[in-house]
C-alpha cells in the first residue's frame, strides 16, 4: 500500500503508546503499575458531568458553530479574564477537540513546507511531529538540567532564522515540571517580539504549580506580546477531563479564523454535549481543581524524595504540572540478567518487563538520561510503583 510521505516524518505519540503497552499488559492479567500516561486519576467533577448529562436531555445534540459555540467562548473568555486578567473578543477564541488538535489546527493554519519553530527541550511529544506532519522544521534547542531544564532568551535568539514562524513554550512543562519565572518569560517575549515571530504558549498545566509563584500567562506580558501569542489550553487535565476533549485557542484573530476554516472542514465542531460541560469546567465551582493540585503536591513530594534515595538518581523538585523527571543515566552500562541498559528506552522497557512499572523514556521528549514518571496515580500506587524501582534498580549490576 503506498502512503503519503507525510506519515514516515512522524511516529506514533509515545506516552500514548506507552499507555496502551501498559493497558494491554494489564488486560492479560499482569500488575502493572502506570507513571506513562499524563492524565489524571481523579473523575470529572460532578457538576461537570451533570451539565452534560442536561445538555444530553434538553437535546443539544446537534452540530454546533464550527469554532465552538458562543457560550463555550464566553466562558473562555470569562476564565482568561477571571484567572489571567487577560481581554478577548469571540473572534480570537477558538474552541477545539483537545488542546492536541488546538495546536494541530495552529501548524496547520501557520507552517508551509521548510518553515522553522523552535521548540525547547525537554518538549511534550507531539510538537515535534506535528510540526514535522506540516512539512515543517522543529529547530530543538535544550533546556539544561543546570537551568531547571529551562531556555534562555539567547538561546532563542541564536535560534531564529529567517524562516522561523514561532516558538513554542509550555510553562508549566511537561515532562518537566519546570515553571518560568516571570522575568524569564519577559526576556524570552522581547526577543520574540523584536524578531517578530509568534509564540505558541500552551498553558495546559496552569492549575498545577506547587510554589507561591502562581502562574504568569504569556499573553498578560503586555500588548506587543498578547498579539503575537496564540494561547493554547484546555479543561483536559485542569478539570480531568482528558476523554471529553475539549481544548481552546485565544489569539490574532486571522490566526483563529485560518484555525476556524480547517476545522469546519476536518472535526465540524467540538462534540456539543462536551462544550457544555466545558462552560460549567470554567464558569462553576474551581474547588475540585484546588483539591486535587492540593492531592498532587503531595504525592509530588512524596515521589521526588523517593527518587533522590535511588543512588546516583538527580530529581529536580519541579514546580508545576504532574510528572517527575529523574536523571537516570547511572543505570546506563549497567545490566540486568543479560541485557545490558545504554539508553532510557532500555530502561523503560526492561522495568516494564522485570518490574511491571510502566514510564516514559526521555528520548521520547528529545531528552536521554532522563525518565518521566506521571504522578496522576494513587498514593498507593506511587509506593508500590517505587517499591518496584527501588528493587529493579537494587538489582542492576
Ligand atoms: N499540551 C501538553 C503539554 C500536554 O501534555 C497535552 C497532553 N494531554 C496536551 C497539550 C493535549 O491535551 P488534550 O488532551 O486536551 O488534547
Ligand atoms: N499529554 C499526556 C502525556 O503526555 C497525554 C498523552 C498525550 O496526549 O500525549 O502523557
Amino acid at each position: 500500500m503506498r502512503l503519503a510521505q507525510r506519515t514516515s516524518w512522524i511516529s506514533p505519540s509515545a506516552t500514548l503508546a506507552m499507555d496502551a503497552l501498559a493497558k494491554r499488559m494489564k488486560s492479560e492479567g499482569i500488575d502493572v503499575i502506570g507513571f506513562g500516561v499524563g492524565e489524571p486519576d481523579f473523575d470529572t467533577p460532578d457538576n461537570v458531568k451533570e451539565a452534560a448529562i442536561a445538555a444530553i436531555r434538553a437535546g443539544f445534540t446537534k452540530y454546533t458553530p464550527a469554532g465552538g459555540t458562543p457560550e463555550t467562548k464566553e466562558a473562555v473568555i470569562a476564565k482568561l479574564a477571571r484567572d489571567n486578567g487577560l481581554s478577548y473578543e469571540p473572534a480570537e477564541i477558538i474552541i477545539t477537540v483537545g488542546a492536541k488538535h488546538a495546536l494541530f489546527g495552529a501548524f496547520q493554519a501557520l507552517i508551509d513546507p521548510g518553515d522553522e519553530v523552535i521548540v525547547p527541550a525537554p518538549y511534550w511529544v507531539s510538537y515535534v511531529d506535528q510540526v514535522q506532519l506540516m512539512g515543517g522544521k522543529a529547530v530543538v534547542i535544550e533546556g539544561a538540567e543546570a537551568n531547571g531544564f529551562k531556555v534562555t532568551a539567547d538561546q532563542v535568539r541564536e535560534a531564529i532564522t529567517p524562516k522561523t514562524r514561532a516558538l513554542v513554550l509550555n510553562s508549566p512543562s511537561n515532562p518537566t515540571g519546570a515553571v518560568y519565572t516571570r522575568d524569564e518569560l519577559e526576556a524570552i517575549a522581547a526577543v520574540a517580539v523584536e524578531a517578530d515571530i509568534l509564540i505558541i504558549s500552551d498553558e495546559i498545566y496552569e492549575p498545577f504549580i506547587y510554589t507561591d509563584a502562581g502562574h504568569v500567562s504569556v499573553p498578560s506580558l503586555g500588548p506587543e506580546v498578547k498579539e503575537r501569542t496564540l494561547l493554547i489550553h484546555g479543561v483536559s487535565k485542569s478539570h480531568s477531563m482528558t476523554g471529553w476533549r475539549i481544548g481552546f485557542a485565544a489569539g490574532p484573530s486571522p490566526i483563529i479564523a485560518a484555525m476556524t476554516k480547517i476545522q469546519s472542514h476536518s472535526t465540524s465542531n467540538p462534540t456539543s454535549i462536551a462544550q457544555k460541560a466545558a462552560v460549567e469546567a470554567l464558569t462553576g465551582t474551581q474547588e475540585p481543581v484546588r483539591a486535587m493540585v492540593r492531592e498532587f503536591a503531595r504525592r509530588r513530594n512524596y515521589l521526588v524524595e523517593r527518587l533522590r534515595s535511588l543512588p546516583g538518581v538527580q530529581c529536580a523538585l519541579p514546580d508545576g504540572a504532574f510528572y517527575a523527571f529523574p536523571n537516570i543515566s547511572a543505570a546506563f552500562g549497567k545490566r540486568v540478567g543479560d541485557r545490558e541498559i545504554t539508553n532510557s528506552q532500555d530502561f523503560a522497557e526492561l522495568l516494564l518487563q522485570e518490574a511491571h512499572v510502566a514510564l516514559v523514556p526521555g528520548s521520547a521528549f528529545g531528552a536521554e538520561g532522563y525518565v518521566r514518571l506521571s504522578y496522576a496515580t494513587s498514593m498507593e500506587n506511587l509506593k508500590r510503583g517505587m517499591d518496584r524501582i527501588a528493587e529493579f534498580w537494587s538489582r542492576l549490576e
